[in-house]
Formats: structure tokens, sequence, C-alpha cells
């Protein structure tokens, strides 16, 4: 499920992180605020990211703009825009 280079499923963010040397307590945050729980804490502790149960809420492009650890790209849902 948290592989690497997977492609992102049709409509789903495409999610990057941008490692730093150790991860913030932001990117830290995601494993417990994410709604998809598409963050967790993988090998040696850091951060990984699987997008594909992404509901595209945009709270870690929020706070992927403020550490600048997280690429975001992608439509927002229609969930997210009704
Ligand atoms: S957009 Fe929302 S659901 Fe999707 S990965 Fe980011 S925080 Fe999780």
């Amino acid at each position: 499920m948290f592989g690497r280079g997977r492609a992102p499923a049709p409509g789903a963010p495409r999610i990057i992180l941008r490692r730093r040397k150790i991860d913030s307590a932001a990117l830290r945050a995601m494993t417990r605020i994410c709604p998809g729980a598409c963050f967790r804490f993988g090998a040696r502790d850091r951060i990984e990211v699987s997008p594909e149960s992404c509901l595209r809420c945009g709270t870690c492009r929020t706070v992927g703009e403020a550490t600048g650890e997280i690429e975001w790209s992608g439509g927002w849902s229609a969930v997210a825009s009704a």
C-alpha cells in the first residue's frame, strides 16, 4: 500500500514528500490528522505517504505549504468544492 513509484489512482492528487534530514512535527502529525490515513510511519520512523485513499481534503497541502515537505498537485474533489 505504501510502495514507491506507484502511479496515483485516476483523479487522485499526486503527493510527493520533499525529504528533510528529519521529518518536521507538522509532517509527523499528518499520521494523526489525515482523514484518509494516507500518512504513516515507515522504515526508520520516517513518514511515508500513499494517496490511494485520499479524500482530497487539502490538509496536507496546507501543511506542505508551511513546511515545504509536501508537494501536492491535483484537482480538488467534488466533495471539497461542493
Ligand atoms: S488531501 Fe487530505 S486525505 Fe488526502 S492525503 Fe492530504 S490530508 Fe490526507
